[in-house]
Order: structure tokens, then sequence, then C-alpha cells
């Protein structure tokens, strides 16, 4: 493998590209109990209630598709049918009620965040029955981030304009691959100058972010290809770019069954695809944050590096203006009061739940004081690339971390060793050839996966 300076042999590689976790959260999904139900989210949500001037982060899930790409990781539903929508949107509006009802005063908001599935999968009457439950509810405050994920493909100008008009500021637009015979492979129907149209008249109308989502490790990429994709991509100059490794995690997602037969990249041809777009995006000027995301300097995903404000959360990397989110819809994820807890993954499921007048948590984690500290470790490594015990100490209060951590000091040994970090007795600091090993650093410092077996590590994506 080829990384910058860096070689690696290939039976290293394999091993150290096993399965992993992508640290959205701390403690992982895995991790959560069944046993966490709707009366412990309520009390969450209460007592993050009595902080009424904390403002809150929002997140919406809208899991509509028309068509299912075959690598989708994400909850979805396919349907064209517009009554079904109108259904689930009935049973939203009945989450809102829910949760709002406990919040008491703590009512402002300074990040909403829409995903999916395709929130454009709504019409624009539906798009807006969506933003009014939010902000019959909640004050979106002056300078919030509004953004949402939408599908090139079937989003209209008149979608992005009444989005731009709700408020929204900051666009995701779904790419993966422009190569015809990839997408092809993966169903999934987009044309560049679907994409290069949409990005433009989503700047002409005012949004002041937009971002792209790439995907390395599919059916029949290459570097010629991937690369060329890379190249009309930082051609249009988005603000920011996540370029995700594929996870293929079939026993989870039976469609991504389907890829195999066409053979996926390896290991290395993946790391290889990674490499490529460092480089090249590094050449465009673009900054390389945390494990898969790129942004240009003047993006405040860049700033927020500088000042601390880098998060990880299940959205991937946000610059967190709020530390709690509160998520609505099947599957959403909230942490909020010191616990996550998740929804129900099927519609049905969370429909009725909602019609019973119930929260329809399925499972959720409240944390402990160890959980935090390794959360805040985790958090450090995945954003700043970095864990100086010094500062966490002050931060937390705490003058005993490198008693704590004299364990995973040394198991880090072993990273220092292939080049991947800079070890002191008090600092941890991760090398740019580290950066494609940044979840399994992770690892070190995750209590929980000492006690698993193999078969439940195996469960994860891999790693690399
Ligand atoms: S558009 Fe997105 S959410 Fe919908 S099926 Fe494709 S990848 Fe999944």
């Amino acid at each position: 493998m080829k990384l910058g300076d860096f070689d690696l042999a290939d039976d290293l590689l394999l091993d150290l590209s096993g399965p992993g976790p992508r640290y959205t959260s701390y403690p992982t999904v895995p991790e959560w109990s069944e046993t966490f139900g709707a009366s412990d989210a309520t009390a969450a949500i209460e007592r993050a209630a009595l902080r009424t001037s904390e403002p809150l982060s929002l997140y919406v899930h809208l899991p509509f598709c028309s068509r299912l790409c075959l690598f989708c990781g994400c909850t979805v539903e396919i349907t064209k049918r517009r009554d079904r929508v109108e259904r689930y949107l009935d049973a939203l509006e009945g989450e809102f009620e829910l949760i709002a009802r406990h919040l008491g005063a703590r009512r402002d908001v300074v990040q909403l965040h829409w995903g999916g599935g395709t929130p454009t999968h709504l019409d624009p009457r539906q798009l807006e029955r969506v933003y009014a439950m939010v902000s019959r509810r909640f004050r979106i405050v002056a300078g919030a981030e509004v953004s949402l994920e939408v599908h090139p493909h079937v989003t209209t100008f008149e979608q992005v304009d009444v989005l731009r008009a709700l408020g929204f500021n900051r666009i995701s637009m779904g790419v993966q691959d422009l190569d015809p015979h990839v997408q092809a492979l993966i169903h999934r129907d987009q044309t560049t100058d679907e994409t290069v149209r949409l990005v433009e008249h989503a700047r002409r109308v005012g949004f002041e972010g937009v971002n792209l989502d790439l995907l390395y490790g599919l059916p029949a990429q290459n570097e010629r290809t991937f690369g060329a994709t890379l190249d009309t991509i930082a051609k249009l100059r988005p603000d920011r770019l996540a370029v995700y490794g594929y996870a293929h995690v079939p026993w989870l997602k039976e469609a991504q069954r389907s890829l195999e037969q066409h053979g996926l990249p390896t290991a290395q041809e993946r790391a290889r695809l990674f490499a490529l777009a460092l480089s090249k995006l590094g050449a465009c000027g673009y900054e390389v944050i945390g494990l898969d995301h790129f942004a240009l300097p003047t993006d405040a995903l860049y700033r927020a590096i500088d000042d601390g404000r880098l998060h990880r959360n299940f959205m991937g990397y946000t610059t967190a203006p709020a530390r709690e989110m509160i998520a609505f819809g099947m599957s959403s994820i909230s942490d909020v009061g010191g616990a996550f807890f998740q929804n129900e993954r099927t519609a049905a499921e969370y429909e009725a739940r909602i019609a019973r007048g119930e929260l329809p948590v399925v499972r959720g984690m409240q944390r402990n004081a160890d959980d935090d500290l390794r959360r805040a470790v985790i958090q450090d490594l995945m954003c700043g690339m970095r864990v100086d015990l010094d500062e966490l100490g002050v931060r937390l209060g705490r003058d005993d971390l490198a008693a704590t951590f004299a364990v995973e000091w040394r198991e880090l040994e072993r990273y220092r060793d292939l080049g991947f970090c800079t070890l002191s007795a008090r600092r941890v600091d991760v090398t740019p050839k580290g950066r494609l090993f940044l979840r399994r650093m992770a690892m070190v410092f995750d209590a929980y996966l000492r006690g698993r077996t193999s078969q439940t590590t195996q469960r994860f994506s891999r790693t690399v």
C-alpha cells in the first residue's frame, strides 16, 4: 500500500483492517440495552429540560426513497405512495408533541438536521409540514445551522427554493461515485449534470454550505475511475466533502449481499482509493478532518478544530453548536440527559407506539462516569487526532488520568512503532500515516471491547 510515503505489508494491513466501531457514539450501540425504555427516555429528557438556557440540536429522520441503492446502510422505506408518507408524518407530529411535553421551557435550537432516506422524497407541501412541526414547538435561533441530506436525482429546483425559504442554509448531497458503470452496479441513477446543476442552484438561491458525500470500496471502483470522480467533484468546490469507506454489513443489510457477485475492493485497494482522495483533495486546497471528512479552510467545520468545537455524533463530524441532541422519527438516536436512546427501527412499530401515546424508544443506555471519560478521549482522538491527558485532566477536573490509562498507553506503543502516532508520557498524536487506522487506535480506549468475543466484534464493518 502507498499512503503518502508509507508502505504496509499485506498481512499487517489485513490484521489492522479487521472489524471495529465507527465511534459515532461511545459506548457503541451494541452495548445499549433493550431494558432502557420510554420511561428512562422521559426521565433523561426531563433532566435535560432543567437546563433551560442551553440550546439543543434536533435531528429528524425521513426514511423514504423511491428506489433502494444496493450499498445503502440507512434505515429506509421504499415507496412511491404519498398517503404512506402522510401516515408517517402524522406519527412524527405525535412524537414532537410527546417530547415537547417533557421539555418544559428548553426550546432554543442551534442546529436542525433532516436525514434519511431522502428528505426530498417529500413534496414541497410535506417539507413545509415537517418544518412547521419543528418551528411550532422550538425556537430556531438566528444563525442556527439548518441542514438536510438530498439525492440530486430526485430533488427539484422547486424543493430547493422551498427549503431555502424555510431557512435551510446547508445542503448535503449524496454522490458516491460518478462513474456510470459503478452506479449501475449499485443501482443508483445520477448523472454528473444533475449533481452539478443542483449544486449551482443551491448556491444561487443562497445556501451557505454545500456538502457532497463520496464512497470508496464499491464494486468496480479503481484508482482511474475514482480519480476522475474526485477531479470532477473538486472542480465544483463543495465547502465540505465526506469520503466514507463503504461499510459492507450484509448480516444487517441483506441487499448489500448482491454486491459481492461483482467483487468488492480488497483492504489494499480501499486504502489506495482513500490515499488518492487524500492526495487529490489536499492538492485542491482541502484540509482533511478526522477520519473521512474534508473541508475548505473557510468552512465552519475546519474552523471548529481550532475552536475545540469539532464533534462526532450519529451524523458524522459536526461543529457541535449544542451538547445535546434530540432525534425524531423511526430508528433515530437521541443523546440527551446523559443517555443515548434509539427509536423503533421499523415504521410499523414506530407508528404503533406513537398511536398508543408512548415514546417509541427501543433501546438505550445511561452513561456512567467511566463511559463519559472514555467518550471524551475517543472524541479527542477521532476529532482532534490527539489525546492530551494534561488538557483533558483540566477539562474534566481529574489528575489521575495517566494512571487510569496506563494499560491503554502501553497498547498504543504498537501503533507508535508502526509510525501511526507519536507518544509521550501524557500525550498521543496521530500522524498522517495513522489516519487510516484512527478507528483501530480508538478501540484501545473502548472498555467494552475487552469483554467482547471476537464473534460479537465481527458484526462491525471493517475498519479499513
Ligand atoms: S438514496 Fe440514500 S437513503 Fe435512499 S436508498 Fe439510496 S443511499 Fe439509501
